[in-house]
């Protein structure tokens, strides 16, 4: 399913009779947003992202080609195809429309078969696009988020906890003796296992910032932005105890007779400098001592 059932459209036209005419051709089959200026039409993509924007360029005050501009610039918006319409219809216009961004032109007064035809067309290619991205962010044999998406969103929560001084806690969380589980279950049952641990880790993880991600191997990753000091080590202790929880049988693992993690935290209050290295290295550690003192546990390092 590529295609939501129905696609969220922005019109934004300073002439409500011009988005009386779009909102007549859309609204059965498209969710329609509108706006009768730049200054709105920015504030709606922010709130409630469409998947496609029809924008008039010559508006008062903030006009489209600043509108188009400004949504290219913000890395969350800039995926969102924008349409213009216009009544000047010259190359000169539509040079400087494409400059700014746009992914096509329609003039006015518009053919609604002409218009429905290419709105159709780049939510086609939009929503193409997005399932190929998705599909790249996404672990084959788990389904939750992979390395490549845990890297990209560990840099983004420590530039945002660096500015708003929240703290954040990384985990890196290993299955105990996973190589002996596969050599005595088999490989179909490893990757089993491996599925519902990362259910196990999804259903603690929660709120919208956290991520839990398949790391590689038998490791997964875990981000929890806007945690308070207090509660790391409750919450990874609830995470470790979930995994327990799924009573995985695990007969020839010297430690436990069911499945278990490691948990390696790194607690940290990250300033400009602070890389993903950093604090994965320093999870990696408390990792590496989970293990050595029995692992089934929790070990936390905490940077000040
Ligand atoms: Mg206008």
């Amino acid at each position: 399913m590529t295609t939501p059932a129905r696609p969220r459209l922005l019109i934004v036209d300073d002439q409500p009779l011009n988005i009386r005419v779009m909102n007549e051709i859309f609204c059965v089959d498209h969710e329609v947003l509108m706006a009768t200026n730049g200054t709105e039409a920015l504030e709606i993509c922010r709130r409630h992202p469409p998947d496609l924007v029809l924008l008039d360029v010559s508006m008062p005050e903030l006009d489209g080609l600043e509108v188009c501009r400004r949504l290219k610039a913000d890395p969350a918006l800039r995926d969102m195809p924008v349409i213009f319409v216009t009544s000047g219809n010259t190359e000169e216009e539509e040079t400087r429309g494409f400059a700014a961004g746009a992914v096509d032109f329609i003039s006015k007064p518009v053919n609604p078969v002409v218009v429905r035809a290419r709105v159709h067309t780049h939510l086609t290619l939009k929503f193409q696009s997005d399932l190929l991205r998705n599909l790249a962010y996404v672990d084959g044999l788990t389904g939750i988020p992979n390395r490549r998406r845990f890297n990209e969103v560990l840099s983004h929560e420590l530039r945002v906890c660096a500015r708003s001084g929240e703290g954040l806690a990384v985990a890196i969380i290993d299955v105990d003796h996973f190589k002996l589980f596969n050599d005595y279950y088999g490989h179909p049952a490893g990757d089993d296992c491996l599925r519902r641990v990362s259910g196990a880790l999804l259903s603690v993880m929660r709120r919208p910032r956290d991520l839990a991600a398949r790391y590689g191997g038998e490791e997964f990753g875990c981000i929890v932005p806007a945690i308070s000091p207090d509660h790391v080590i409750p919450f990874f202790e609830k995470l470790r105890e979930s995994v327990i929880d799924l009573r995985i049988p695990h007969e020839t693992s010297p430690t436990f007779p069911f499945v278990t993690v490691s948990v390696g935290i790194r607690q940290v209050v990250p300033n400009a400098g602070t890389t993903p290295l950093d604090v994965v290295s320093a999870a990696d550690e408390s990792l590496y001592k989970a293990k050595q003192q029995g692992r089934n546990k929790c070990v936390l390092s905490i940077s000040q």
